[in-house]
């Protein structure tokens, strides 16, 4: 029988890669949107499949459907886009997750939460176990996302602690690939396409901060070897590339792939932005048996041509 599954925030850069992964292992998808910082582009080429759906919807309403399972992806990720109408985002992820949750509750479905290394904040223990409480300023820019994200985790938590509801989740480190927004504002989406336009690469700060960059199909992956993890296993789960990059250093490669003459110019680096990021992704290899198989480099050219074909 097919699973019928909902994903939430589904035309957005993961969500549209988590639908057709889905729709091709043989699910029913259907794809709830509001369209903040998806795109109709991103899923047109599924509209035609008899097993999908696409909804818009705002997931800070409540929404009754019959499913088996939910991904709830709906956020936006960005910090440009996520500081824009920073209450919006707050509402987003906690009105969302009680909404999703509520529906989770109510039809029996399995619910994954899309969670972020964010909770971590700007992290004192690195690199970032699950057991790791964060280091979150809860009145900074940076909170709407953070504290909203860790709001829905405690909502997860007590969802299951409270109604039995079967919760999943996973804590998602930076992850780039087609379908990024041009406009994102997300470095390795600016990066490429700064690099491709031959316009200066916006490094704010000095570039000593680092991240650690998964590609999509990895983390795609990890998230649905999450989701059929028996009951037991709940999280919270990192998933992300531990291999740790300054932000000089992204810089210079996407300089080097691209072929750019492009110059790296320093801009003021945003107020609490972290200045490190690292998974331990021990949990993940033992319980998902998963670990990233796609390096920088190659990750970079594959979003590059997508870039290319976007953007010239
Ligand atoms: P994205 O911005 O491309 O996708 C988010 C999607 O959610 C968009 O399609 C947007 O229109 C939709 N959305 C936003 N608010 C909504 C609302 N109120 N109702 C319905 N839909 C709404 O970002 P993404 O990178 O695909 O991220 C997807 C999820 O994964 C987010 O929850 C994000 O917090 C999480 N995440 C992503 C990363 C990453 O590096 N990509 C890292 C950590 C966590
Ligand atoms: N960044 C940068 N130039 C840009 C965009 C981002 O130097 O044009 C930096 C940003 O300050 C941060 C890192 O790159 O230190 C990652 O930023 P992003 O917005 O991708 O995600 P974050 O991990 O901060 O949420």
């Amino acid at each position: 029988m097919k699973k019928k599954i909902l994903v939430t925030g589904g035309a957005g850069f993961l969500g549209s890669h988590l639908c057709e992964r889905l729709l091709n292992e043989g699910n029913e998808v259907i794809c709830l949107d509001n369209y903040f910082t998806g795109q109709k582009k991103n899923i047109v080429h599924l509209l035609n499949n008899p097993y999908f759906e696409m909804i818009r919807h705002d997931v800070t309403m409540p929404f009754l459907i019959e499913v088996d399972e939910i991904y709830n992806l709906a956020c936006p990720a960005s910090p440009i886009h996520y500081q824009y109408n920073a209450i919006k985002t707050i509402k987003t992820s906690v009105m969302g997750a009680i909404n999703m949750l509520g529906l989770a509750k109510r039809v029996k479905a399995k619910i994954l939460q899309a969670s972020t290394s964010e909770v971590y904040g700007d992290p004192i223990i690195h690199p970032q176990t699950e057991e790791y409480w964060g280091n979150v300023n809860p009145i900074g820019i940076r909170a709407c996302y953070d504290e909203g994200k860790r709001c829905a985790e405690a909502l997860f938590m007590n969802y299951h602690r409270q109604n039995n509801v079967k919760i999943k989740l996973l804590r998602i480190f930076n992850t780039y690939g087609p379908r990024m927004h041009p406009h994102d504002g997300r470095v390795v989406s600016n990066f490429i396409v700064q690099a491709l336009k031959g316009e200066d690469i916006t490094i704010y700060g000095d570039g000593s901060q680092t991240r650690s960059f998964c590609y999509v199909d990895d983390l795609l992956e990890a998230m649905i070897r999450l989701m059929n993890t028996g009951d037991n296993f709940i999280g919270p789960v990192n998933a992300g590339n531990p291999n740790e990059f300054t932000i000089k250093e992204l810089a210079e490669t996407i300089i080097k792939l691209t072929g750019t003459k492009s110059k790296i110019i320093k801009l003021p680096l945003p107020e609490d932005d972290p200045t490190q990021r690292q998974p331990d992704i021990t949990l993940a290899k033992k319980e998902l048996k998963w670990e990233p198989k796609v390096q920088l480099e190659e990750g970079l050219i594959k979003t590059i041509y997508y870039f290319k074909k976007v953007i010239l």
